[in-house]
C-alpha cells in the first residue's frame, strides 16, 4: 500500500472482526453446519502477541506491539499478509485471517488463513527503524513460521523489501543463512519472487469482470467503469479495462478524482500519477468528488482503496450494473443489502480480489519445487483459477438463489469444512 493511504480514518465504523463472524454465521446457517464444526472452524487456531522492542535512531528504545493469527490450516499452512499501521488492532487481524481461510478456500488453492500486523505508523519510521522492527517482529512470530507452516506476504504498508527482511532473518535463524524463499511471497524476484505478482490482483479483478459481463451479457467493449482507489490493484483493473475498449470514466485517489464523459486516456493518466504522486490535475479531465465518483452511472464499479467505502449513506446512489469489491471490506453488511435490493450484482472481496494470493501460490509452488515460470505461464494459470472460482460462486448463486456474497463464503466454508472433517479433526 502507498503510504499516502494512511491519511484514511483510523477506525473503521463497522468491526470487521463483527463483519467477518456475521458473514461466517450466514455461510454455516445456510450450509446446515453442524454446531461442532461451526465452533471447530469457526475461532482462530492460533493467536501470538508479540513485544517488538525497537532501537530507533535517535538511540532510544520504542516498544511496539505485533500479532500474527493463523485461522485455520486444515487445507494447508498459513497464508495472509501483514500490516503495519497505526490502527492495528488483535481483532481486525482475527477478522481478515479469517477471511484469507475463506479466500484460498474459494480459489481452491492448498492454503489456510492467516495475517499479520504491527501497531505502528511507518510513515515517521526511517527506512533503517523499519528494517529493525521488521528483524524483531519476525524473530518474535518465528515459531509459527516456515514454508509449511505460514507464509506471510506484503499487506497494507509493507512491501517486497519488508518480504526480503522476513527471508532472511527465517534463513538466519532457522537453517544458518540458506536462503528458505518459500517462506515468504511477494517478496523481489531477484530473491525467488514470482513474475506477475504485482498485477495479480488487478488481473484477478478484471477476470472477474469479464466472466460477469458474460453472464450478465454486457459487452466490455464501449462499457464504462469507475475505478475508487488508483493504487496498485485499481490502476491496474483500469488499465485493463481500458486496453478491452472499455471507456474508464472516472477514478480516484486519496488526493481527489478525475472524470472524462468520453473515457481517460489509462496510460497517460498512469504517467500522471507516477510525475505527480496522484491523479489529480490530469489534463483534459474534469475534478469530482468521492461521493458523487461512487453515484456515477456505469457498468462496472470498482472500489480499490479501502475498507467501508459503501455505507448505507450512499450505497442507494450507486449506478453500475456491477461492482467489483477489488479491495478487502469496501462495501458494509447494510449497504450490501441496500445494493442487493436494487439489483447491483456484486462480486464480493473473497473471489474478486484473489489473484493476488493466487499467484502468491504460484510464487511458493516456484520456490519449494525449485521451478521458473514465465510470465504467459503464471498469468494463463491465473485466468484458469478465477474463471473456474468465478463459475463455482456464480453456480451456488443461481442453483441456490443466494447473493454472491453469501454464494462465495458458502463456497469457501463448505471446502473447510469438509478438510476439517477429512482430516478427523473433530471430537
Ligand atoms: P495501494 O496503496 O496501491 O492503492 C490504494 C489507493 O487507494 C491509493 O491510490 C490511495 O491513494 C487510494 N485511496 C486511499 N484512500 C482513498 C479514498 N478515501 N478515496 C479514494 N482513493 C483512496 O493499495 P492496493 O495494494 O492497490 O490495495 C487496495 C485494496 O485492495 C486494499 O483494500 C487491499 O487490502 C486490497 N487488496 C490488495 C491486494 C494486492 O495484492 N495489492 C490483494 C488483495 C486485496
Amino acid at each position: 500500500m502507498n503510504i499516502d493511504t494512511l491519511s484514511a480514518p483510523a477506525c473503521p465504523p463497522v468491526s470487521a472482526y463483527d463483519v467477518a463472524l456475521q458473514n461466517f454465521q450466514n455461510a454455516a446457517a445456510a450450509l446446515e453446519l453442524s454446531d461442532d464444526v461451526k465452533s471447530l472452524i469457526m475461532y482462530p487456531e492460533r493467536v501470538l502477541t508479540v513485544n517488538v522492542p525497537v532501537r530507533m535512531d535517535s538511540g532510544e528504545i520504542t516498544r511496539f506491539e505485533g500479532y500474527r493469527v493463523q485461522h485455520n490450516t486444515a487445507r494447508g499452512p498459513a497464508k495472509g499478509g501483514i500490516r503495519y499501521h497505526p490502527s492495528v488492532t488483535l481483532d481486525e487481524v482475527k477478522a481478515l485471517a479469517m477471511w484469507m481461510t475463506w479466500k484460498c478456500a474459494v480459489v481452491n488453492i492448498p492454503f489456510g488463513g492467516g495475517k499479520g500486523g504491527v501497531v505502528c505508523n511507518p510513515k515517521a519510521m526511517s527506512a533503517n527503524e523499519l528494517e529493525r522492527l521488521t528483524r524483531r517482529y519476525t524473530a518474535g512470530i518465528l515459531p509459527l513460521l516456515g514454508p509449511g507452516r505460514d507464509i506471510p506476504a506484503p499487506d497494507v504498508y509493507t512491501n517486497s523489501q519488508t518480504m526480503g527482511w522476513i527471508m532472511d532473518t527465517y534463513s538466519m535463524m532457522k537453517a544458518d543463512g540458506y536462503p528458505i524463499p518459500g517462506v515468504v511471497t511477494g517478496k523481489p524476484i531477484s530473491v525467488g519472487g514470482s513474475l506477475g505478482r504485482d498485477e495479480a490482483t488487478g488481473r484477478g479483478v478484471f477476470h472477474c469482470l469479464q466472466s460477469a459481463s458474460g453472464h450478465l451479457r454486457i459487452s466490455l467493449k464501449g462499457s464504462k467503469a469507475v475505478v475508487q482507489g488508483f493504487g496498485n490493484a485499481g490502476s491496474v483493473v483500469a488499465n485493463l479495462l481500458d486496453s478491452h475498449q472499455s471507456l474508464v470514466i472516472a477514478v480516484n485517489d486519496s488526493r481527489g478524482g478525475v472524470y472524462r464523459e468520453d473515457g481517460l486516456d489509462i496510460p497517460k493518466l498512469m504517467l500522471h500519477k507516477e510525475r505527480t504522486g496522484s491523479v489529480v490535475g490530469f489534463p483534459g479531465a474534469q475534478p469530482i468528488g468521492d461521493e458523487d465518483l461512487l453515484a456515477l452511472k456505469c457498468d462496472y464499479l470498482i472500489p480499490a482503496a479501502l475498507e467501508n467505502a459503501i455505507t448505507r449513506d450512499n450505497a442507494g446512489r450507486v449506478c453500475a450494473k456491477v461492482l467489483a469489491e477489488a479491495a478487502n471490506g469496501p462495501v458494509t453488511p447494510e449497504a450490501d443489502a441496500i445494493l442487493e435490493t436494487n439489483g447491483v450484482f456484486v462480486i464480493p472481496d473473497i473471489l474478486c480480489n484473489a489473484g493476488g494470493v493466487t499467484v502468491s501460490y504460484f510464487e511458493w509452488c516456484q520456490n519449494e519445487q525449485h521451478l521458473y515460470w514465465d510470465l504467459y505461464e503464471v498469468e494463463k494459470r491465473l485466468e484458469r483459477v478465477m474463471q473456474s472460482s468465478f463459475n463455482e460462486v456464480l453456480n451456488y448463486h443461481t442453483d441456490r438463489k443466494v447473493s454472491m456474497r453469501l454464494a462465495a463464503n458458502m463456497v469457501g466454508v463448505s471446502r473447510v469444512a469438509s478438510s476439517t472433517l477429512a482430516r478427523g479433526l473433530y471430537p
